[in-house]
């Protein structure tokens, strides 16, 4: 989608700083997983630009590409802290495995937690969590994220993969609703 956003979005995240920030977190992951490859599990949907992305700039071995399904928004802009996970892996992809999860955004934190604990419930030999934004203001739930690409204010955000309501997932850079 190459259209401009005409309903009053804000740029916050252009493209080049999502480019730079996401060669950044490949070079750290990069370095945790030289002598073990990883499997990674992305977290559909939002994660998928994301996700695409930094797969093209990883160095580090691949085994292999998961996803996941989770969610807890409806259709609005608030999580209710009930994630529904969808979308089961096979055990045999994920027991024993170096096992990266990546993410699109860390809001209340519910969604590592129930990610985290199905995937650790399926024997990985390693589990860390990778989420490309932050906002550390709406935490309701301790949870470690192990890679950060980028710490933002507590505004609803769109673009780079992610929707409100299904939309704007095309768009090239991350927006926010100014009033939201
Ligand atoms: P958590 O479980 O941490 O509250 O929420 C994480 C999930 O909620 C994210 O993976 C994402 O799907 C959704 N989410 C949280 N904040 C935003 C936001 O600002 N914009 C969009 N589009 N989704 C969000
Ligand atoms: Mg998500």
């Amino acid at each position: 989608m190459a259209a401009m956003p005409s309903d009053g979005l804000t740029l916050l995240i252009p493209e080049d700083e999502l480019r730079a920030g996401v060669a950044t977190l490949a070079r750290e992951i990069d370095r945790d997983y030289t002598t073990t490859g990883v499997v990674i599990v992305s977290v559909l949907k939002g994660a998928t630009i994301f996700t695409a992305d930094l797969l093209r700039v990883l160095q580090a071995e691949v085994h292999r590409l998961e996803f996941v399904r989770a969610g807890s928004y409806g259709g609005g802009t608030e999580s209710s802290g009930d994630v529904r996970l969808a979308g089961t892996l096979d055990p045999r992809h994920v027991n024993g495995q170096h096992v990266l999860i990546v993410d699109d955004i860390a809001d209340t934190g519910y969604t590592c937690v129930a990610v985290k604990n199905y995937i650790n419930g399926l024997g990985p030999a390693s589990l860390r969590y990778c989420t490309l934004l932050d906002k550390p203001e709406r935490r309701e739930v301790e949870v470690q994220y192990d890679y950060v690409g980028f710490t933002i204010p507590n505004h609803f955000v769109v673009g780079y993969g992610m929707d409100f309501d299904e939309r704007y997932r095309g768009l090239p850079a991350v927006y926010y609703f100014p009033d939201a």
